[in-house]
């Protein structure tokens, strides 16, 4: 199985770009921030404190959780529902960093992943994909952007979709985010020593996608 990991923090562009060589390489696309988004927007509609790990670890054990494709697009459902149409609100990503940061949830969604990944020839993108759930993954690339860039993409993503938001609050969010991600005790936001480093912020994604590909062709 060919396994492409695409890590990096939020807004970077990552699942743009898994997308995209998704696409060229005709293999499934994982977008592993789906499955904390999901699990995430099934225990706020449970009325689960996401912060609390003993009403995470209670909630974790009735939540039923699968990732499948249908037509080649991955839908994320709990408890036999499809959440994917929830889960990008501001609130959702709040409470998908929180609940990410408890080693019961990282472990249950860490082996699912790992399952889908020997499955099928897979990108996946998330922030601990080299360094923790396919250290052995062939191919891995860490995309990076400076934050108000990132914000700023957000921010435009945000108000394409209908959602409404401020600039400063996406921006303070994303900061936030940073500082979860990165400081969490298993499994952090981490570029892996032998991932191949891509900074973002000047770079549009045809550029990157072709870089990428050519690093794809000469290996
Ligand atoms: O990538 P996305 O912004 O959709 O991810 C939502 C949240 O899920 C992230 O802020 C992060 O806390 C968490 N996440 C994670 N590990 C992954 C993917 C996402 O902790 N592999």
């Amino acid at each position: 199985m060919i396994n492409i990991a695409i890590d990096g923090p939020s807004g970077a562009g990552k699942s743009t770009l898994a997308k995209a060589i998704a696409k060229a390489l005709n293999i499934h696309y994982l977008d592993t921030g789906a499955m904390y988004r999901g699990l995430a927007y099934a225990a706020l509609q449970a009325g689960v404190d996401v912060k609390d790990q003993t009403q995470v670890e209670r909630f974790l054990g009735t939540a039923d959780m699968k990732t499948v494709y249908a037509d080649g697009e991955q839908r994320v459902l709990v408890n036999g529902r499809d959440v994917m149409p929830y889960i990008r609100t501001p609130e959702v990503s709040k409470a998908a960093s929180d609940i990410s940061a408890h080693p019961c949830v990282r472990m249950k969604l860490v082996s699912m992943q790992r399952d889908v990944a020997s499955q099928y020839d897979l990108v996946l993108d998330g922030r601990d994909i080299g360094t923790f759930v396919l250290p052995n993954a062939k191919h891995k690339f860490f995309v990076t952007a400076d934050v108000e860039e990132r914000a700023r993409r957000r921010f435009r993503e945000d108000l394409a979709r209908g959602i409404k938001s401020d600039f400063q609050s996406v921006l303070e969010n994303m900061r936030e985010r940073d500082r979860n991600d990165s400081s969490r005790s298993l499994a952090p936001l981490k570029k892996a020593d032998d991932a191949v480093l891509i900074d973002t912020t000047d770079m549009n994604i045809d550029a990157v996608l072709d870089f990428v590909l050519s690093i794809l062709k000469q290996e």
